[in-house]
């Protein structure tokens, strides 16, 4: 009945031993969907890993989520030090932080303005300065930093845990940035030498640690982290229900018929999965449909691939996915699974939100 994550328990221990040993000071990102596993069991994963991981300097005691909202979630799993992804703002969940939680939070400062507002109200408020990075989402230029620095010395701030990058994914080296911001940290006469870094890779991170001796790098992951060992993970659904058809025969929503003879599997996982997003919109005229076959996603005779396989074969939407379950199509010819049975589906990990995830 249930879209399935299946997880070879060992290999994907080993797997995250190994990422947190050759990554020391990394910083755990639990968020969102949790990367398919959910924020809650990550978070008590991490506790773990902070006992477990070896060589990891400095030790796995703070954990990275998106937004305040998820903080509820993960504070009584992991035991340490919170850091939230999502900038500092005078407005929202940033204010309802319990007071039992406060001290165990690190926020994201990215606008001076917002340095002063939070110290205002919490002077021993512990953050990191966020930088502006080729990535243009939050963050301070140098001129903005050199600010920061003089609020920082003003008030005698004493909360300043280091400050924060985030690179694009996949561009080439990101060295030179990454040099040139911290050159702007040392400019900026901030007391802090420790980084916060997104998406370096593993020889990224031994080079900066080579040239900036004094800086500590503490790389912030999740992918690589959760999914990195993807041969630990399978995901399945179930069959829920086979009906053999004639070619013209009428199922589905909108009653549309058969293109051959064959069957309609009914599967578990849909729309309330995140599964088949990429459904078609209804636009059914022949020129749309050329152009989404000339793009390679749909068949010759009108359907849209599902991300569900049977015996290898990826097998088409009958029509687009309900809330619980999809229809697919099985020509006849093919091998036709028994209601029960678990097929393979292909999804994206940080969009799905499984059943059940069994970890063995
Ligand atoms: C999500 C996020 C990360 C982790 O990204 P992954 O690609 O999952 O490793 C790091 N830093 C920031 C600011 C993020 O939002």
């Amino acid at each position: 009945m249930t879209l399935t994550l299946h997880v070879d328990g060992d290999r994907w221990r080993s797997h995250l031993l190994a990422t947190a040993a050759a990554q020391p000071g990394i910083v755990p990102v639990v968020k969102g969907n949790g990367y398919g596993f959910g924020i809650g069991r990550l978070a008590r994963r991490c506790d773990w890993l902070a006992e477990h991981a070896e060589n990891t300097h400095p030790a796995i005691d703070l954990i990275a989520v998106g937004t305040y909202d998820e903080l509820d979630e993960v504070a009584s799993r992991f035991h340490g030090s919170l850091l939230v992804l999502t900038p500092w703002r005078p407005v929202g969940a940033a204010l309802d932080v319990s007071a039992t939680l406060a001290d165990r939070v690190v926020h994201t400062i990215s606008r001076v303005e917002d340095l002063r507002a939070l110290t205002d109200e919490q002077p021993h408020a512990r953050f990191v300065l966020e930088q502006l990075t080729s990535m243009r989402r939050h963050g301070m230029t140098r001129r903005e930093l050199v600010e920061a620095a003089k609020v920082l010395a003003e008030r005698r701030l004493t909360g300043l845990v280091g400050v924060a990058m985030h690179l694009p994914l996949n561009v080439g080296s990101h060295l030179g940035e990454v040099q040139r911001l911290l050159n702007d940290v040392v400019a900026a006469g901030l007391a802090t030498r420790t980084v916060f870094v997104s998406h370096l890779t593993r020889e990224e991170s031994t080079t900066l640690r080579t040239s900036y001796p004094d800086f500590t790098i503490r790389p912030r992951i999740g992918t690589d982290l959760w999914l990195g060992e993807r041969s630990a993970l399978d995901v399945t659904a179930t069959v829920l229900d086979v009906h053999h058809l004639e070619r013209g025969e009428a199922y589905g929503y909108r009653g549309r018929s058969m293109p051959k003879n064959g069957h309609i599997l009914i599967v578990s996982g849909g729309t309330a999965h995140g599964i088949g997003l990429e459904a078609p919109t209804g636009d059914q005229s022949l020129r749309s449909r050329a152009a989404t076959i000339a793009r390679g996603g749909m068949d010759a005779v009108g359907l849209v691939r599902s991300p569900f396989s049977i015996d290898g074969k990826q097998r088409l939407f009958a029509e687009p996915p309900h809330m619980q379950a999809s229809m697919l199509f099985v020509p006849s010819g093919a091998r036709v699974p028994a209601i029960g049975e678990e097929i393979a589906v292909r999804v994206r990990f940080t969009a799905t939100d499984f059943d059940r995830v069994e970890i063995r």
